[in-house]
């Protein structure tokens, strides 16, 4: 099944978030679909035992089971307010928070260990892209995030290749760099982790995707689906999106 994640950022109030799950609840395709939705943490509470058909997920995580972290929430409390799910190292948590691929590491093993499945989110920024360096970070991120998980992975894990020149820029990698980037990401996996990790691993792409453009995507064989931004926030153009997706 392909996979769809909604990353809503700081957007929504638990209004909007009520709103926007009425439209999509019941819809025949998420029968088809993996879709997950990321809502700020303020509405998670509201979203939980309405949200049948979709999963549920926080766009970050403290590294620790619990202790005086002021303003982090673990992995345990996370799956107590029924989160499936956790987005690792998002690009904005790179950038605005200072998170790197150690911590990365630490998160991704912390989900682990109260059963929920890290999206790891990785890719290089303009400068490095420019000074062709990209695939250089790519094999950073993923070897760093692992170093240390043992042989195994310890759970599923998803990898999103996030390019950060293309987030929230309305211009996307084609399909073929993100293509490309996934195969890198899975040969560093396998290479890592040994061929059983395969079939833990999902690879998604994130990065200005729409309702036009993720059939491009979905029609590499690499790409399991797609993390999106922007394109998720309406519901009428998320829905358009699993529409694509289902159907591709
Ligand atoms: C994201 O923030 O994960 C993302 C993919 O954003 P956008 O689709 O808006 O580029």
């Amino acid at each position: 099944m392909p996979i769809l994640a909604a990353n809503w950022k700081m957007y929504k109030t638990i209004t909007e978030a009520e709103e926007w799950l009425r439209a999509v609840v019941g819809r025949p395709e998420l029968k088809r679909a993996e879709v997950v939705v990321f809502p700020p943490l303020t509405a998670l509470h509201a979203l939980r035992g309405r949200s049948r058909g979709l999963g549920l997920g926080a766009q970050d995580v403290g590294w620790a089971a619990e202790g005086a972290f002021t303003g982090m929430v673990s992995a345990p409390q996370l799956r107590d307010a029924g989160c499936g799910y956790a987005l690792v190292a998002h690009s904005e948590r790179r950038r605005y928070a200072g998170e790197d691929d150690r911590m990365a590491a630490r998160k991704i093993a912390s989900l682990w260990q109260a059963g929920l499945i890290p999206v790891y989110c990785v890719g290089e920024d303009a400068a490095e892209r420019a000074a062709g360096q990209g695939e250089a970070r790519l094999r950073a991120q993923v070897d760093t995030a692992l170093d240390g998980l043992g042989d195994e992975l310890g759970g599923r894990l998803v990898i999103a290749y996030e390019p950060v020149w293309a987030i929230g820029s309305g211009t996307p990698a084609t399909p073929d760099q993100a293509g490309e980037a996934l195969s890198l990401i899975r040969e560093r996996v396998e290479g890592r982790c040994g061929g059983a990790a395969a079939a833990r691993l999902s690879l998604l792409y994130g990065g200005s995707t729409s309702p036009a453009s993720a059939r491009g995507f979905m029609e590499q064989p690499i790409i399991d689906g797609l993390l999106v931004g922007s394109a998720s926030l309406d519901a009428n153009s998320f829905l358009a999106m699993l529409e694509v997706m289902v159907h591709a």
